[in-house]
């Protein structure tokens, strides 16, 4: 199709008009609040022109769609809808089906009402659970077919994603990142979108092969600085250098109860079936030939944890990271009371999600006044009990601050309303309303917390922390603490994985 648009007094001829969406939420079923519009709301949707500008520059799927688009010169992107920041991320658990119904029929009325497109760019996550649809992201692709009828229609989709055959059935294309930390999600983007329009030029015929090894992994263990992740990344990559136009490998999400769950190997090429078949095939044995040493290694629990962490800053390796992988639900205060429990000093724990308690401090104190607070320890049992403060109120307001690091350098973070509550000894908590994870400095300055005299700081993450840390830390401990993420996942009760998977599956529980 043939448009025209006058952009900067010059005229560009457009011969064929892209869609861009995304839908994208990493479910926690083992949480216990389910996500509802109102979180997606609340987070930010975007729609129209809007998703566009505001991934433009900024590390993500959407930008290297843009990229890939801008390379061409004569390809129109349409920005539809941008659903992918709901509030609370990851702590909320299954999608209402209000919720799910909503945003995807948005992407398909957004479609039929934009016209004619020759093709669409789904951003998705691939780890979504929803209430009552066992297959979320298949059935958003189904929905967007609905709309678009026979055009090419590829998916991004993140490294914890749970899928099986059903999207590779409707999708024409599906492209996953290969790093944990995420840091390719603007290269995959770009690769997924080139891939789009040679299909629509008719330059490229994607074909797929899909496998599951049967192998679910805890995220902590998934990074892919270090073996086995590095490895069978590189694998994947190998069967790229030998003519596979991309190979994906998905390790999944452990920590949603879904029948999809688990590890999944995606390759797509040229025509070339039988080339797709083998290397699905190679890097999904690879999976299964490495499961023991992808059931982990063994990780400090609180106390231990936190001891080595005092150790370390004491032997002068600061700032000392200490990263609890485990707290889904944000409101975990087990590593806050050991540090208190061990007399730590110069530590912040970053964060504490407790909305109520920031209101709390809001009615009863001030900037530079003393306040007593029941913080955290509300959403699980495994949270631990709240811990009651007593503290000078540091900071009381609204935070927002802009990423730092190589995952989202440049993307505005809105917090809402933030507490920061001093201990004594240097001594900080900072409290946000909602599950927060830290993925570089950033957040410190925008809350008036100085780094240069912390030696702790205590976060809630599981390897992403390390993409900014790794290059500043003095020391990196992770500790397994009680909570919804465990490292051991046979603490955790499924109801409907299969039987077969690897290790936590009935098979080889009996
Ligand atoms: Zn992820």
């Amino acid at each position: 199709m043939i448009r025209q648009k006058i952009l900067n007094s010059n005229l560009i001829i457009y011969s064929m008009r892209i869609a861009v969406a995304s839908f994208s939420h990493e479910t926690c079923t083992f949480c216990p609040r389910p996500t509802t519009i109102e979180d997606f709301e609340r987070g930010g949707v975007l729609r129209g022109g809007e998703v566009l500008k505001a991934h433009r520059g900024i590390p993500s799927y959407i930008n290297g769609f843009i990229k890939a688009a801008e390379e061409e010169g004569d390809v129109e992107l349409v920005g539809i809808l941008d659903a992918s920041r709901s509030w609370g991320g990851s702590s909320g658990s299954w999608l209402t089906r209000e919720c799910f119904d909503k945003y995807t029929y948005e992407i398909a009325e957004g479609l039929r009402s934009a016209g004619r497109m020759d093709g669409v760019l789904l951003a998705l996550h691939g780890a979504m659970a929803v209430e009552g649809c066992l297959k979320p992201e298949a059935e958003i692709v189904r929905r967007v077919r609905g709309a678009v009828g026979d055009v090419p229609i590829m998916v991004t989709l993140d490294l914890h994603a749970n899928e099986d055959h059903e999207l590779t059935d409707v999708a024409d294309g599906v492209f996953i990142i290969k790093t944990y930390p995420h840091v390719d999600s603007e290269q995959t983007g770009l690769k997924a979108a080139r891939c789009l329009i040679a299909t629509v030029r008719g330059e490229f015929k994607p074909v797929m092969a899909i496998r599951k090894p049967g192998v679910i992994t805890p995220s902590v263990f998934q990074g892919t600085d270090f073996y086995p992740a590095k490895d069978i990344m590189d694998r994947a990559r190998e069967w790229e250098g030998k003519g596979a136009y991309y190979v994906s490998v998905a390790f999944g999400f452990a920590y949603a109860d879904v029948p999809d769950v688990g590890a999944t190997v995606i390759a797509l090429t040229d025509g070339d079936k039988e080339l797709a078949e083998r290397a699905a095939q190679d890097v999904s044995d690879y999976i299964w030939s490495l499961r023991e040493a992808f059931a982990g290694r063994r990780i400090p629990k609180t106390r231990e944890g936190v001891e080595q962490a005092i150790r370390a800053a004491r032997e002068g390796r600061r700032p000392v990271i200490l990263a609890d992988h485990s707290d889904r639900t944000g409101d975990s205060t087990h590593i806050l009371r050991e540090l208190m429990a061990q007399g730590a000093e110069n530590f912040v724990v970053a964060t504490i999600a407790d909305e109520r308690a920031i209101e709390e401090i809001s009615r009863r104190a001030k900037v530079g006044e003393r306040v007593e607070v029941m913080l955290g320890g509300y959403a699980h049992p495994l949270s631990g009990e709240p811990v009651k403060i007593s503290g000078i109120v540091e900071y009381l307001g609204p935070c927002e601050y802009i990423h730092n690091g190589p995952m989202a350098r440049g993307a505005k973070v809105r917090l809402g309303k933030v507490a920061v509550l001093g201990l004594g000894l240097n001594n900080h908590v900072i409290v946000t309303p909602t599950l927060h994870q830290i993925i570089d400095d950033a957040i410190f300055p925008a809350l008036g917390l100085n780094l240069k005299n912390i030696e702790i700081i205590a976060i809630k993450s599981r390897v992403h922390f390390r993409a900014f840390f790794k290059d500043v830390a003095g020391a990196i401990i992770e500790v397994d603490a009680p909570g919804l993420g465990p490292a051991d996942l046979t603490q955790l009760e499924y109801k409907n994985i299969p039987d077969e998977i690897y290790p936590i599956g009935r098979k080889w529980r009996e």
